[in-house]
């Protein structure tokens, strides 16, 4: 009974996860979904408490309460620290968690025993190889993410060999490690403990030569790993639901990654294959494209006093600066004076699938004037004027002139086509893939210089 009970709550649990993935993929339901989450969660953390005390007895809830006291105080410290700009880090570095359990869990259920011995013994090298190419692939980019580590592509010789030789290694070890006898334990150790390196070493290598600009499929990438993680780990654990639940982050994280590929015009494989394909270009050389105009922000308030059509494309430095309150107000202003005020939205603005998405809807912007790129990037040659505010790889034309510039096919906002560019930025420094952005110096833009958040508080002011 207790068990048809426990598979029953999970059962539910697991509905309510593929609800809240569902109502989190739109503005409207994002919040429901968050709540159908949260819910399902508690009923699986139930379920799974009731478990353990039935099958490990009522003294393992003293360890469990003591595991999860420390995971609640790591968790509710991080969180209450962490900057919305630090999220992405932050998701990063969760995500290195799951593949480190997955270790653990690995080498644990390798001393078990098990009915189909063969299939355990995959079971244990694939969900140790998952778990530590996440481990390392999510260390390098929670480094990359947080400045800590360069953006620039590592391009070691003969790197794609180095990677097929891995995978091939870990076929060959994993029909090795099925094959030898069970009493051979040092031999299985020795296996099991090589590949476990072999695997650490490729997701460090596989994130560090991906180039600042494809990152953002690397990060969701990752995120779907970590599912698959889970799920193996579910495996091992006999555990139905974190299978479910691995799965459904796993194929979510990796329908994401493709999603982003194609916005990009990225090949999914090269990017999951480390940059494959890709000539690993160095990037951050500076090139001449002439003189640059500056603007105030006085001059930027008669501008908008005089226009009909704005566009606002906001990008990470909005998030930094936390100008979104101010640029929210901005627009209640302008629409209010009857201007027709829109957002273009990138699908890789910012550090974070949906970051300007989640900033806007945080000041209570409109949802119907938040328009993805797609959808507003032939409307720039009707418009008066366009606010760049702290955006720069995602607004930046060599990705459509320069076949050389590292981030070249990726579809941008074409910003340019607009009657006047005005730029919100602190310098005439690069974005996060390194490169400069000809946009700065062209005819019809105008720098203006300082934070984002000061800038647009000034032209509230002036207008
Ligand atoms: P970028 O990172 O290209 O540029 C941001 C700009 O904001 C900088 O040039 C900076 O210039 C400016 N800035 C920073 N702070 C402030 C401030 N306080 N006030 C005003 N301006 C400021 O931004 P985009 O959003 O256009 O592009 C995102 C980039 O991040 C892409 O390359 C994308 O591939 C990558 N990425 C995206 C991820 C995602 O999932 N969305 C994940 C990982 C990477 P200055 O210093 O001169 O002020």
């Amino acid at each position: 009974m207790n068990e048809t009970l426990i598979q029953g709550a999970y059962i539910v649990a697991g509905l309510l996860f593929i609800l809240a993935l569902a109502g989190l993929s739109k503005h409207e339901t994002a919040v429901m979904g968050n709540k159908y989450g949260i819910v399902g969660m508690a009923i699986a953390l139930a379920a799974t408490l009731w478990l353990a005390t039935k099958s490990a007895g009522f003294d393992a809830l003293g360890i469990i309460a003591v595991a999860m006291a420390i995971g609640a105080l790591i968790g509710i410290t991080l969180a209450r620290k962490v900057e919305m700009t630090g999220m992405p880090e932050l998701i990063a570095m969760l995500h290195s968690f799951v593949g480190a359990a997955a270790v653990i869990v690995g080498w644990n259920s390798s001393y078990e025993t098990s009915t189909y011995p063969a299939i355990h013994d995959v079971e244990v090298f694939v969900g140790v190889f998952i778990g530590a190419v996440t481990l390392t692939g999510s260390i390098v980019a929670y480094l990359k993410l947080s400045a800590k580590m360069k953006s620039a592509p590592l391009v070691l010789p003969g790197r794609h060999v180095v990677n097929l030789g891995i995978i091939i290694a870990f076929v060959v070890m994993t029909i090795v490690y099925v094959l030898v006898p069970h009493e051979n334990m040092f031999l299985r150790q020795l296996l099991l403990g090589i590949m476990t390196v072999l695997a650490l070493f490729l997701g460090w290598h596989l994130v560090a030569s991906i180039g600042g600009g494809d990152m953002p499929v690397v990060v969701s990438m990752l995120n779907s790993y970590s599912g698959w993680a889970a799920a193996a780990a579910g495996f091992l654990l006999n555990n139905d639901l974190l299978i479910i639940t691995g799965a459904l982050v796993g194929s979510s994280g990796a329908y994401l990654s493709y999603i982003m590929c194609r916005a990009m015009n990225r090949s999914f494989i090269s990017v999951i294959a480390g940059g494959f394909g890709s000539d690993g270009a160095v990037v951050g050389e500076a090139k001449d494209y002439g003189e640059h105009r500056e603007t105030s922000a006085v001059e930027v308030a008669d501008l908008l006093k005089n226009a009909s059509d704005v566009i606002i494309t906001p990008g990470y430095g909005m998030a930094t600066a936390q100008a979104q309150y101010a640029v929210a107000d901005l627009t209640r202003k302008l629409r209010d004076r009857g201007v027709n005020v829109r957002f273009g939205i990138h699908p890789v603005a910012g550090r974070l699938p949906g970051h300007m998405n989640v900033l806007l809807a945080e000041a209570k912007v409109p949802y119907d004037i938040v328009l993805e790129m797609d959808e507003i990037n032939e409307d720039f040659p009707s418009t008066d004027a366009v606010l760049v505010i702290g955006a720069n790889d995602t607004v930046n034309p060599a990705a459509q002139d320069d076949p050389t510039s590292p981030i070249a096919g990726m579809p941008v906002l074409e910003v340019w086509k607009a009657r006047e560019v005005i730029v919100f930025k602190r310098s005439m420094n690069t974005g996060y893939a390194g490169v400069q952005n000809p946009l700065f110096f062209k005819e019809n833009s105008a720098m203006l210089f300082g934070d984002a958040k000061d800038r647009v508080e000034d032209i509230v002011k002036a207008l």
